[in-house]
């Protein structure tokens, strides 16, 4: 029986949030005076979108600086990546949340991949820097599907597993697996630490839900091993 465990990666595998929020801050301080974006200000852009390009020109458009998009993503992408695009930025910063050997041990039974919605090369070099890219089969990024549903038909068209296992931090991309016939599903707790969260997860429809990623690998490992 092929079972494929496809994975999110922000907030599941990596840490991304104080990264982000650090680029979010200091762009906006660049384009407006010094002033860096406040706690208010990235709580209520968190709540308009997921996209921190778009809170980062948000913030800015709220403050009626008048800039365009592309611009602001130029420069957010300067701290994440450094000026040159050579993974010199803030994404060195990034904590790695996974047991790379509890990962090797999935991946000896398992087909591995991950459908994130960051851009494919930055979740490669996250996995190369923390030594986990050749657990994985493939990885689908922001620009190889759209959204959760369609990287879940893609990598099962493509690998045809018989048991699909898909968990994630999110509300909305558990909605959007749901969608995707026999695919089981899992909530992650995210690393922030957010009240009330499993609940969003469950109501979302994760079956299970885990305070880590490692806490999911374990059960994956133990369920499989109960049911030969
Ligand atoms: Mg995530």
């Amino acid at each position: 029986m092929k079972t494929l465990l496809a994975f999110d990666s922000d907030g599941v595998l990596r840490d991304e949030s104080v990264s982000y929020q650090r680029c979010i801050i200091e762009t906006v301080a660049f384009f407006d005076k010094g002033m860096p974006a406040s706690i208010k200000e990235l709580e209520v852009s968190m709540k308009q979108s997921n996209d921190d390009w778009e809170r980062t020109h948000k913030i800015l458009q709220q403050r009626g600086i008048k800039i365009d998009f592309l611009t602001v993503k130029e420069k957010f992408q300067d701290l994440y990546l450094g000026k040159n695009r050579d993974f010199s930025g803030y994404i060195n910063d990034e904590p790695w949340l996974a047991d790379n050997k509890l990962l090797a041990q999935l991946a000896e039974k398992y087909l591995l991949v991950i459908i994130s919605g960051a851009p494919r090369e930055e979740v490669e070099y996250t996995l190369k820097r923390n030594g986990a890219l050749h657990h994985f089969s493939l990885i689908l990024g922001m620009s190889d599907c759209e959204g959760k549903k369609d990287g879940l038909e893609k990598v099962m068209a493509q690998f045809k597993p018989q048991n699909v296992f898909f968990c994630d931090d999110r509300p909305l991309p558990i909605r959007q697996a749901k969608a995707v016939n026999h695919v089981r599903l899992y909530g992650i707790l995210p690393p922030q630490n957010i009240n009330e969260w499993a609940a969003v997860l469950q109501e979302a429809g994760a079956e299970q839900i885990f305070r880590n990623v490692n806490d999911y690998c374990r059960f994956v490992l133990d369920c499989k091993r109960n049911h030969r």
